[in-house]
């Protein structure tokens, strides 16, 4: 008990939940991660993204976005060819085109972490009522962030994408308040406390994150 409980479906959910999920990301390298694995997931489970994640690894070059966005067309080839990589021509060229629009934003920011930070200040964000089961699959700053990164020229990053790679990345904390989680952030992590803003109509079942809950039917950012 005292757990999300959409996080004990197997182990491998079970860590990435303990160790990943919702812990603030202040490391480039490491939110390009996620937001790779949130475009890559597009159509399939989160589970077979973990399950992936070392084979996207070794075909990303361990998500450095600087090294990717120089890829050429051998290197689409390449990754294609990888054994257990997923065969969507489509999504690699996707990785490929945000990584060269995240070298933009960092040469215009510093890095692609402090931008995306910039939208809360730093801070995780704790919604009222979230941590009660009432949670979004999209709201008022995943819109904002997605229609800035749009405007970017970044692709597959539409609301409830976006609103899902805040959860993940620790920019809103949406364990449930038995989860010793949701605790912990809020003790550790600089923390506001807002009002919902701009959520959809649509929740979430009971607290589960779009990434699991909704595996066929993630906007594309189009
Ligand atoms: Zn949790």
């Amino acid at each position: 008990m005292g757990h999300c409980s959409w996080a004990l479906i197997n182990e491998r959910e079970r860590l990435y939940h303990d160790t990943e999920w919702g812990m603030p990301v202040h490391d480039a390298r490491k939110m390009f991660e996620y937001l790779t694995l949130e475009n890559l997931q597009c159509g399939l489970s989160w589970d077979l993204m973990l399950k992936k994640r070392e084979v996207f690894r070794q075909c990303f070059d361990d998500f450095d976005y600087d090294i990717i966005a120089g890829y050429t067309e051998e290197d689409v080839q390449r990754i294609l060819n990888t054994e257990g990589m997923l065969k969507s021509e489509r999504k690699v060229r996707a990785v490929i085109h945000n990584a060269q629009c995240c070298r933009k934003v960092r040469d215009e920011f510093g890095s692609f972490c402090d931008y995306l930070l910039a939208f809360t200040e730093g801070k995780t964000i704790l919604y009222r009522g979230h941590a009660q089961g009432r949670v979004p699959v999209s709201n008022g700053l995943s819109d904002r962030i997605s229609k800035d990164l749009k405007k970017r020229g970044f692709k597959y990053i539409g609301t409830v994408t976006i609103y899902s790679h805040l959860q993940a990345c620790g920019m809103i904390n949406d364990h449930a308040e038995d989860c010793p989680c949701f605790h912990w952030i809020n003790a550790n992590c600089p923390t506001i406390q807002l009002e919902p803003e701009g959520e959809g109509k649509q929740m979430t079942p009971s607290g589960v994150p779009a990434s699991f809950a909704f595996d066929d039917s993630r906007d594309t950012g189009k």
